[in-house]
């Protein structure tokens, strides 16, 4: 077994094991193991490959067949090879309990490698060729594809995912490293790319090489986030034909000011450090996906001190939040706050969509409610003289502790109020518990018939309408509207 790199031959035959050689720091050629990893290369910033070269090959000079010695093995066999693609990621609010993408601290050497489902893959030859390009399964994988031995091969990766791809109706988010006026041109999703050189390859025979990248942006850490919506996406009513671009990149003039859900046609912005935190992540999909309905996406906060929801109870309020702070609008309303009933749907819906996607339910491995929050929380207590306590975070929160925020803290006032974190108990409590739960459909489908106002009393009629007053089901829904103290 011997390869060609860059018009230089491999110095001997490499032991058993080795699928190649690349070129190493002092510029002599190194073996190369399927499992090794990485070796770095730099392209314009956004190259990343952990075997062979970067796709572009310009002044190689002869053609790698024609310079080969004779080998013990065919150089002219030919087999089959299935590439297993992954994304390097990881999250500031990870490992609180939860069961998926449990990866800490992307900056530290705990970033992990996870497979790159769904991901869109175009496997080019050496001559231009391109042998596949289409969307990789679950599991991050081409089918077995025909190669040659001694070739050279291209992986080109985008952080644009496609679920039951060629289907007539797939299910697709695509992430992007460019500003908003670009929103649905796939181009500006991140590329990773990836070289490949076979050795003499034993002739139909098959191999199963890993590409585990070790360069990570912002484009690519999201991108777990949104193929665990696809791969769950029954559980997550990531419907048929959903599209949703997801912009990284900060541009006031072109989009993105923020963190949040546009509000039009699937278009999310998720900038500054949030692509590391996956429960925002989820959060503005989980927006996305409820605001094809008329109640659980909310524009429009006005949850300062100027309105008629505003408490004066620190423990029912978002006074200790800075006015700079991360999304701009931070302290227009937070978990802990007393908004209009609408908007606290909106907001807890779209914490408990968070909850329901990175927890198994009935995971025995954790907490099956494990929520983790991306502001400071301030805590006031009574013991006898107030002090209070602000926690910065992540912060973790158990989405199924019916605390009732509002009746505790902010009693003065509750028609038709309400706070995020009982909204987010109440909906991951009715979504996870019980043979009478409601699905992540069936709860949009209740926010869709009830009246716009979505006053408790709307849906619970909606509820009614759609499973039949004072049935099992129906009584389920009312119980967790009061034991959460949503029922205002
Ligand atoms: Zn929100």
């Amino acid at each position: 077994m011997s390869l060609v790199y860059d018009g230089r031959l491999a110095p001997e035959v490499p032991p058993q094991g080795e699928i190649g050689w690349v070129m190493g720091e002092q510029g002599y050629l190194e073996p190369v193991y399927a499992t090794d990893f990485p070796f770095l290369d730099d392209n314009e910033g956004i190259v990343a490959y952990d075997l062979g070269v970067k796709g572009t090959h310009s002044g190689k000079s002869g053609g790698l067949g024609n310079t080969l010695p004779h080998d013990p093995q065919d150089p002219f066999a030919t087999a089959e090879i299935k590439f297993c693609m992954n994304w390097l990621a990881g999250y500031v609010d990870a490992d609180f309990g939860e069961d998926y993408l449990v990866i800490p601290s992307w900056w530290s050497w705990l970033s992990k490698h996870v497979p790159a489902s769904y991901a869109r893959v175009r496997v080019v030859h050496e001559d231009g060729t391109h042998i596949w390009d289409d969307y990789l399964d679950e599991d991050g994988c081409t089918p077995y594809l025909d190669v040659g031995s001694f070739t050279e091969y291209t992986l080109e990766m985008w952080t644009d995912m496609e679920k039951d791809s060629g289907t007539t109706s797939p299910k697709k988010i695509t992430v992007l490293q460019q500003a908003a006026d670009v929103w649905e041109d796939e181009e500006w999703a991140e590329i990773l790319y990836f070289g490949v050189q076979t050795s003499a390859l034993v002739d139909g025979s098959q191999y199963t090489v890993e590409l585990k990248p070790w360069f990570g942006s912002r484009a690519t850490n999201v991108a777990p986030v949104a193929a665990l919506v696809l791969r769950h996406s029954g559980k997550m009513a990531y419907l048929d034909g959903m599209e949703t671009y997801i912009s990284t990149k900060l541009d006031g003039d072109l989009g993105c000011t923020g963190t949040y859900y546009t509000g039009y046609a699937g278009h999310v912005c998720v900038v500054f450090d949030r692509p590391y935190w996956k429960y925002v992540i989820a959060h503005e999909i989980g927006h996305r996906v409820g605001a094809g309905q008329t109640a659980w996406f909310c524009a429009g906060y006005d949850i300062d001190d100027e309105t008629a929801v505003y408490s004066s109870n620190a423990n029912c309020n978002c006074d200790h939040i800075p006015e700079w702070s991360n999304n701009f609008k931070g302290r227009w309303h937070c978990l802990q706050s007393r908004e209009e009933i609408k908007t606290a749907q909106g907001e807890g819906w779209a914490h408990a969509y968070g909850t329901m996607l990175f927890n198994q339910q009935g995971s025995t491995s954790g907490n099956d409610a494990a929520f983790v929050y991306y502001k400071a929380m301030n805590y006031v207590i009574e013991d006898p003289i107030p002090w209070s306590v602000e926690v910065l975070p992540p912060i973790y929160v158990n989405a199924k502790n019916n605390i009732t925020r509002m009746e505790q803290f902010c009693d003065d006032n509750m028609v038709r109020n309400g706070t995020e974190q009982d909204w987010l108990v109440f909906f991951t409590t009715v979504w996870q518990d019980t043979t009478n739960r409601f699905s992540a459909a069936e709860l949009i489908a209740v926010s869709d018939l009830a009246p716009v106002t979505s006053y408790w009393s709307n849906l619970v009629w909606a509820v009614g309408v759609l499973h039949t007053v004072d049935t099992p089901k129906y009584d389920h829904f009312t119980l967790k509207g009061d034991q959460a103290g949503v029922n205002h």
